[in-house]
């Protein structure tokens, strides 16, 4: 299994994606075009959609390949 980690961010948000797990079941793309392209390189671009809706659509991946980092600066949590 691939360990390859991929980070992409938009400043608020980073998406991070673990090719080796992901589950090929489409949900991103179809649910979120504009954002995961499988079409384009690199495939996802965090500038095409605003924050909520990314976060809503990693959400819905069923394998954990797609994941939210939030960017927290000037807090910690
Ligand atoms: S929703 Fe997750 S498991 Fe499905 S294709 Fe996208 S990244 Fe892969």
């Amino acid at each position: 299994m691939s360990d390859i980690v991929k980070h992409y961010s938009n400043g608020a948000v980073t998406v991070v994606w673990k090719p080796g797990l992901c589950a090929h079941s489409e949900n991103c793309w179809r649910g979120l075009a504009s954002v995961f392209n499988p079409g384009k390189k690199p495939w996802i671009d965090v500038t095409a959609s605003d924050t909520e809706s990314i976060i809503a659509q990693v959400s819905k991946c069923p394998s954990g390949a797609l994941s939210i980092e939030r960017e927290n600066k000037g807090s910690q949590e």
